[in-house]
């Protein structure tokens, strides 16, 4: 079976407050014998819009860019943690939980949620930085979470962000798992072939 926890592109999706707003705009020309018309769209919209990879450079000076991350850190094994009732997700959290043979994880939080109805919501729920040093520690390569951002809304510092990409830990953000049961899955995450980019729009599904 096939999961897709991508968040559709549209023109009122929430989006982080300051980046590009999304606009898909409707093009079309008529054909040179005028018997249909050509259909297309421009396109114009932020590099961390939607479901997306965040690339070391996002953050780090000289860090890797998009296109140096290799595919096989974006596909693979990937476990599903659902962690419901919390405000952040911190060392407590997680350092109870069987971690032996994980190399991705996808936290599902109540953020997942927030996708019904357009609207930005501040308080979502973060990975908080001891969080994101457990993972470190463990070997992780790749975390995601269900929403725009891993690190608490308005962080000054970036605390997890850091943690992670110094590291070449691969962040995905923006997932929608809400309709994915926690558990083991082979992950698919294909970001746009952006070069040199900090991140880019991802399709992310999960196969189980
Ligand atoms: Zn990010």
């Amino acid at each position: 079976m096939i999961l897709d926890v991508t968040v559709p592109i549209t023109n009122s999706m929430p989006v982080w407050p300051g980046d590009p707003q999304v606009r898909l705009s409707p093009k079309s020309h008529l054909s040179r014998d005028k018997s249909h018309t050509v259909k297309l769209t421009a396109i114009e919209m932020g590099s961390h819009t939607g479901t997306h990879v965040d690339a070391p450079y996002h953050f780090v000076e000289g860090g890797k860019r998009l296109h140096e991350i290799p595919l096989e850190q974006l596909t693979g094994k990937a476990t599903v943690l659902e962690i419901a009732g919390v405000r952040s997700i911190g060392l407590g959290d997680l350092e109870h939980l069987k971690w032996d043979g994980i190399e991705r994880v996808l936290f599902k939080t109540d953020n997942s949620k927030h996708w019904q109805d357009g609207k930005f919501y501040e308080e979502f729920i973060y990975l908080e930085p001891d969080g994101a040093e457990f993972l470190v520690q463990r070997g992780i390569q790749l975390v995601g979470i269900d929403y725009l951002s891993i690190d608490k809304f308005k962080s000054e510092k970036h605390p997890t962000h850091f943690a992670l990409l110094t590291r070449d830990i691969v962040i995905l953000e923006g997932l929608n798992l809400s309709k994915v049961p926690a558990g083991e899955y082979t992950l698919l995450a294909l970001p746009l072939n952006l070069q040199d980019a900090d991140g880019a729009p991802s399709r992310v599904i999960l196969t189980n």
